[in-house]
């Protein structure tokens, strides 16, 4: 009963995600949403049809103690489950200058995206490090690599995470848990639906944003036993538009 647990795999990257994993690596999934329940039972379905099992998780990554509470109560209720694959992929935007980000705007990111991290994968951490095997994702950003002018909160919430992973991952190399990083640019979402792609993709060498899929493509292989010499990486998945 090896399951993989995707944060915020009700839509956009997430779910291509978990449909991924479903698909090359025939893991069950524990599927993590926040609020949108028609999605992630659309998303439930698709990976059941995949031959696996799918179970939901409803909770808020940004609670310390809800994210605590739902995951406790979950392995309690399935004892002979593991779960061997963590991908942090909940993220929020809330642009604007910072001049004008009020708190809650820059908290609330930092919550959902750093916090998210932090609260997520110490509840499955242990469980991992006592199998002496894991893969933990981190879904982080272009901005959090180069900074971006209107995301002053993302870029520094994606940018800690990017330290975060590289930080655990020298902690708990030892123990065959690998910690990696997955840097996307623009991928179609609805993160990105109101953005002018046709005027963005002038910047972008491969002209055109990227699709969720390709996305999952490559979470799949770092989650896959084939990259268990990588580790501590941050991998640019963005058309050519920086690395
Ligand atoms: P999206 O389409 O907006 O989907 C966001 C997902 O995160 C949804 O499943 C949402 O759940 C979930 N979520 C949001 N807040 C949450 C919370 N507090 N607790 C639990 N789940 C929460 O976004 P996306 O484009 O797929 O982005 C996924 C990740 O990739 C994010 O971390 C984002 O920062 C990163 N990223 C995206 C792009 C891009 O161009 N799209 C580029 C770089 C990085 P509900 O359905 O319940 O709302």
């Amino acid at each position: 009963m090896k399951y993989a647990l995707v944060t915020g795999g009700s839509r956009g990257i997430g779910k291509a995600v978990c449909l991924k994993l479903a698909e090359e690596l025939k893991y069950n999934i524990l599927l993590n949403y926040h609020s949108n329940t028609e999605a992630a039972g659309a998303t439930r379905k698709e990976v059941q049809k995949l031959g696996v099992e799918c179970d939901i998780l409803k909770f808020d990554v940004a609670s310390t103690e809800a994210t605590q509470d739902a995951i406790e109560k979950w392995k309690n209720e399935h004892p002979e489950a593991k779960i061997e694959i963590l991908v942090n992929n909940a993220g929020i935007t809330k642009d604007g200058l910072f001049i004008w980000t009020n708190k809650e705007a820059w908290d609330s990111v930092i919550d959902t995206s750093l916090n998210g991290f932090y609260n997520v994968t110490q509840a499955v951490l242990k469980d991992m490090l006592r199998a002496r095997y894991g893969r933990v994702i981190n879904m982080v950003s272009l901005s959090g690599l180069k900074g971006n002018p209107g995301q002053v909160n993302y870029s520094a919430a994606k940018g800690a995470m990017i330290s975060a992973t590289k930080a655990l991952a020298q902690e708990i190399g030892k123990r065959k848990v690998t910690v990696n990083a997955v840097a996307p640019g623009f991928i179609q979402s609805d993160m990105t639906k109101d953005f002018d792609e046709a005027e963005l993709k002038k910047h972008i060498p491969i002209n055109r944003f990227g699709e969720a899929e390709e996305v999952a493509n490559l979470v799949s292989f770092l989650a896959s036993e084939k990259a268990s010499y990588i580790t501590g990486e941050v991998i640019n998945i963005n058309g050519g538009l920086y690395s």
